[in-house]
């Protein structure tokens, strides 16, 4: 066991570091040097601890630099703990009045990030201003959320889940008022939304009905002359029928996003979902039958049971059906998934599989003419590894690149969504969340309304 004494400085962001490096049934964590009996105590130097040390980049190239010699391991994106590296590498851009070979070797140097990772960052940032103008002012992403799913997958960790049909009508129905007041308060402040995003859970699980009727209510409130992109996730395929895909089309949607994570039946099974690869193969015939959608496609590294081989020909079966975006997620494990139960430290287990994974993508990816255009990351991914939304002609999906680079209000609507105001002036957000529970959502929905009032319509 090896312990650490941070002597009062906020911890959570070194401990995320830590554990990068070790499990936590390897370490402990104190605030006072006299803490619990441990083989092997590291202690910050009075330099780096106390009110006095604002540097926290310099603590963590401290911890770094000690955890690396004990356990010999490095670090593919060094001390950074944050989500977002494209952003970070931009301003460092900025601040280096546009010299990205400057950016490059901060990013080396001061934040130990690999040469790799470092390539693809600046890949996606020089991407990502190639193909996506700055936001227009008055413009805005807005977000809703359908919270429902037909079967949970090992590793959700979303209150997302199967719900009794019965129940969804309440649940539209209050999203439908947060549709109507948002919709006036937009309109009042003069506000349009350049992008809309439809996402859950799986929108696709509703009825017919009720999915025409969402979208319906969704173009007449929101969909303008500066609308670009109107994006769906219909993340599970057997939910998606040839109606479901008229629908979209419709009424103004022009991105699907319909989401295998493996193509391998046996994963499918594995992960808890009831559809197999027929399916999704299935679901990609119609969206061309339907036309007019650009298709997005997710594939997971690192599902339980797959090695790089399973992996691979998941992606070669994928490129096969020719989606404009394909997003390679590496598997993020977290506490309220089911899969954590059963392998508390699956994340470390199958790091090294996963970064092949990862590899082998971006080289089957490249070769089929996709660039990577936008990339986060997420606690408690296996291997600490990020996710990478890659692009095919040109064609990004403009809300991820929006929700990344933190520089557009988001306006978020339904259970679990949280809305982000972008105070230019200051150049951050600030957030109203509505609550997760579906059920509290629909009995709580005034008090959610008077925070976005407060937030964004006052
Ligand atoms: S599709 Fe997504 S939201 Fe639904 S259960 Fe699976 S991981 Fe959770």
């Amino acid at each position: 066991m090896r312990g650490f004494v941070f002597g009062g400085v906020q911890k959570n962001e070194y401990i995320e570091l830590i554990k990068m490096f070790l499990r936590p049934s390897e370490f402990s964590v104190n605030d006072a040097a006299d803490g619990a009996p441990c083989a092997l105590r590291i202690e910050l130097p009075a330099a780096l601890t106390g009110a006095e040390c604002r540097d926290k980049d310099a603590v963590k190239r401290f911890l770094y630099d000690r955890l690396s010699a004990l356990t010999g391991k490095s670090l593919a994106w060094g001390i950074l703990t944050g989500i977002r590296p494209v952003k970070l590498f931009g301003e460092l851009v900025e601040k280096a009045g546009g010299d990205e070979v400057c950016a490059r070797r901060r990013f080396r140097d001061e934040y130990y990030v690999s040469e790799a990772k470092t390539e693809l960052t600046a890949r996606v940032y020089a991407r990502q201003r190639a193909l996506v103008a700055p936001p227009a002012e008055g413009t805005v992403g807005l977000y809703i959320g359908i919270p429902f799913c037909p079967t949970r997958c090992g590793y959700c960790s979303f209150t997302a889940g199967p719900v009794p049909y019965a129940r969804v009508g309440a649940y539209l129905a209050a999203l439908r008022r947060e549709m109507d007041f948002v919709a006036a308060g937009m309109a009042r402040k003069g506000l349009c939304a350049e992008t809309i995003y439809i996402g859950g859970g799986t929108p696709t699980f509703l009825n017919e009905t009720d999915f025409d009727e969402l979208l319906a209510c969704v173009r007449r409130r929101f969909a303008g002359a500066g609308t670009e992109e109107f994006t769906v996730e219909a993340g599970r395929p057997d939910t998606i029928t040839a109606e479901k895909l008229r629908a979209m089309r419709r009424h103004g949607a022009n991105r699907v996003s319909i989401n295998p994570q493996s193509m391998n039946d046996a994963t499918l099974a594995r992960i808890g979902r009831d559809h197999g690869a027929k399916a999704v193969r299935a679901a990609f015939r119609l969206a061309r039958e339907v036309g007019a959608l650009r298709i997005n496609a997710d594939l997971i590294a690192g599902l339980p049971g797959e090695d790089e081989a399973d992996f691979t020909r998941s992606l070669s079966a994928l490129l096969d059906l020719a989606p404009e975006n394909v997003t390679i997620h590496a598997l993020a494990v977290k506490r309220a998934a089911r899969l954590r139960e059963e392998d508390a430290e699956y994340s470390y287990t199958r790091a090294e599989q996963a970064a092949g994974m990862l590899r082998a993508a971006a080289e089957a990816l490249a070769g089929a003419s996709y660039a990577p255009y936008y990339l986060y990351r997420q606690k408690q991914t296996v291997g600490n590894l990020e996710n990478t939304g890659y692009a095919r002609d040109g064609k990004p999906g403009l809300y991820n690149v929006r929700i990344m680079e933190e520089r557009q209000t988001i306006v978020a609507l339904g259970a679990g969504a949280s809305t982000k105001l972008y105070v230019p002036r200051e150049n951050r957000l600030t957030r109203a969340f509505n609550v997760s529970d579906y059920g509290i959502y629909t009995e709580r929905l005034e008090e959610m309304l008077a925070r976005k009032q407060r937030l964004l319509f006052e």
